[in-house]
């Protein structure tokens, strides 16, 4: 039977594709493997965020192909949709499949395993560079039903199916399988796409317009995971706060969020992150009346200078979005409060960067998420001119990610003596398991334990929570 790996790179909203993914392809009957030297096809699921995560993906590309040659390698996700040519041309590829096309991925690996050098549709382009836009298939036929034969190791170029990613309308969920015993936490995508134009970002060019599952379909899938075992589960999007503004009627994400409090039995539900305009008072007050709701707000930043945040066109002011954390702060003084920030923004100064730095150290963030500005192709903010020099970027990615250190450890440090309620995850060593808070700290629990379970954890000091973190992060 043939076999395929998967290696996701990016956000939580990559990681529910890669999941989706893997289960189209297992009800297709394809057999995973978790190391790539083993598997007939790579399937590599790409994030293009930065100009970083591009690089990281190439050289991913070229690591798979020198060490397991005669694996098909197959490119999916944000950056495969954003320049698909650059991947078509990597020694190995045989597939490029853009965002718009992702759910065709079962049927082209049918169609690179069969017999013949044709396809079955005869639509799919033969030549690189060629992009054909077509209506994403949504039957999956299972390879066992096939007739087919071992995969013949004579190769073509590459070829991409990609899209018109702001063609689609609709948002769609694979079949489910059951929770893998190394996802104890499955992330469920409800939304997809941004109608934002955020200067620096390209996502939007690579997501398409937002769109969001049904309630119904949300409530189904919610139960399903359930019945299957989740105790926890995270609410993703790429702008989840818009949630449902796409649907016909309207439909609001604190309204979805309390049907599935009244019509599933799941025991504690996350959310990924909320844009600061879209955590409103019914929101927190919502969180802060439900046990079953993770205490962890992730609340985008970027930047704590009015100046920047204008060229960056995001829609509201450092004073707005203090409001917004002070609002979650009061309501629930133990929540875990997360931001991204981005250095080294074209035009930013010494000046703009000190108030951001200020900005943050005087809010109760308890951790953040710090990314060095990288032009991306197409994005207003790559022509703007005025850029920070690497060296200078870098010095003040730095200096953020020290105070975000400070501020984790000092939420820590206030956290210490509490008796928690923690969810075990997959890792752990002969006499320790890991587990997550609601409040988003990791802790090790005594004992080897089985994954997804609850237990109480008494957080301990600062330090050693730090160097248990340290451990952990050290092993991954
Ligand atoms: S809100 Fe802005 S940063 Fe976030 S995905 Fe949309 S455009 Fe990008």
């Amino acid at each position: 039977m043939a076999t395929f790996s998967l290696e996701n790179f990016g956000c939580r909203a990559t990681e529910a594709d890669a999941a989706a993914m893997r289960r189209a392809l297992r009800s297709a009957g394809w057999t995973m493997r978790d190391q790539h030297d083993s598997a007939d096809v790579v399937v590599l699921n790409t994030c293009t965020v930065t100009s970083a995560a591009d690089s990281q993906a190439r050289d991913a590309v070229r690591k798979i192909h020198r060490a397991h040659p005669a694996a098909r390698i197959l490119v999916t996700g944000c950056y495969a949709q954003r320049a698909p040519e650059d991947l078509a041309q990597l020694p190995g590829v045989s597939w490029v499949v853009g965002n718009s096309h992702q759910t065709e991925i079962p049927r082209l690996l049918r169609e690179m395993f069969a017999p013949g050098p044709g396809h079955a549709d005869g639509s799919v382009a033969d030549s690189p560079g060629e992009i054909l836009d077509r209506t994403p298939a949504r039957d999956f036929v299972p390879l066992a039903a096939l007739d087919t034969e071992p995969m013949s190791l004579a190769r073509g170029p590459a070829k991409i199916l990609t899209g018109d990613i702001f063609a689609q309308t609709t948002l769609q969920v694979n079949p489910r399988e059951g929770i893998p015993a190394d996802r104890t936490r499955p992330i469920l995508k409800i939304q997809d796409g941004c109608n934002n134009r955020c200067s620096y970002c390209v996502i939007p060019f690579v997501r398409g317009r937002s769109r969001s599952l049904p309630p119904i379909e949300v409530l189904g899938e919610i139960q399903k995971l359930v019945a299957a075992g989740a105790k926890e589960i995270v609410l993703s999007g790429i702008n989840l706060g818009s949630y449902g503004r796409d649907l016909a009627p309207r439909v609001e994400l604190a309204d979805l969020v309390r049907c599935i409090l009244n019509q599933t039995a799941l025991e504690q539900l996350r959310f990924s992150s909320i844009e600061p305009q879209d955590i409103t008072e019914d929101f927190v007050a919502l969180a802060t009346a439900s046990p079953r709701i993770a205490p962890h707000f992730h609340v985008p930043l970027q930047s704590g200078a009015d100046r920047i945040l204008r060229a960056m066109h995001r829609w509201y002011r450092a004073a707005h979005y203090a409001e917004r954390i002070q609002l979650i702060r009061s309501a629930l003084p133990d929540a875990a409060i997360g931001a991204d920030v981005i250095a080294g923004f074209p035009g930013e100064t010494d000046e703009d960067f000190a108030a951001t730095f200020a900005f943050i150290a005087r809010l109760p963030f308890t951790y953040l998420h710090v990314f060095s500005f990288s032009a991306r192709p197409g994005t207003r903010a790559a022509d703007l001119g005025a850029p920070v020099s690497l060296a200078v970027t870098r010095d003040r990615a730095r200096a953020l990610r020290t105070l975000g250190q400070q501020k984790a450890a000092a939420f820590r440090e206030l956290q210490t003596g509490r008796t928690l309620r923690a969810l075990t995850l997959a890792r752990g060593g002969a006499t320790w398991t890991e587990a997550l808070t609601g409040n988003y700290l990791k802790v090790r629990v005594e004992g080897p334990r089985p994954a997804n379970q609850w237990c109480e954890a008494r957080i301990n000091s600062a330090q050693e929570a730090a160097a248990r973190e340290e451990a952990l992060s050290s092993r991954r």
